[in-house]
């Protein structure tokens, strides 16, 4: 498991420090801010949807490690997928991070480098946040979303 830990971590750092996807989207058809006040979080999502399906996500926006490296991944694996996978990936996540039951690390992908996350459920809040506020972004909410 330690070394397994290790992987995980440093799929985190690599994400932290070379984010992907991390730029503003001009022309995007929605926009929404996510704070996490707690650690200081911020994030700006960039949503380019052609019709149900999302065909660009980007962000920017700074915060600790694990608030980056989530939306990273998170922007990462979106692209392409329709509202309908978002709403089912963001439950997986969720559920990762929040519950005892055992995640489907075959559909999480790189998103199971998160599992450590849950046992510091103040950290859980970071590698949420990204989360959430795609979630607002996607219902068409332009206000910010705040973890607290
Ligand atoms: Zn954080």
């Amino acid at each position: 498991m330690s070394e397994l830990r290790e992987l995980y971590q440093q799929v985190i750092l690599d994400h932290n420090k070379s984010p992907r996807n991390f730029r503003k989207i001009e022309d995007a058809t929605a926009d929404t801010e996510g704070f996490n006040p707690l650690c200081g979080d911020h994030i700006h999502l960039y949503l380019s949807m052609d019709g149900d399906r999302i065909d660009d996500v980007a962000f920017e926006g700074s915060g600790c490690a694990i608030s980056k490296a989530s939306a990273s991944l998170m922007t990462s694996l979106l692209k392409g997928k329709t509202t309908e996978e978002a709403d089912t990936l963001f439950d997986q996540f969720h559920g990762l991070l929040t519950t005892d039951v055992d995640p489907d690390l075959e559909s999480l992908g790189k998103l199971a480098v998160f599992a450590g996350v849950r046992e510091f459920p103040t950290r859980v809040k970071c590698a949420t946040l990204a989360w959430h506020t795609l979630k607002a972004a996607l219902a068409g909410q332009d206000n910010p979303v705040t973890t607290e």
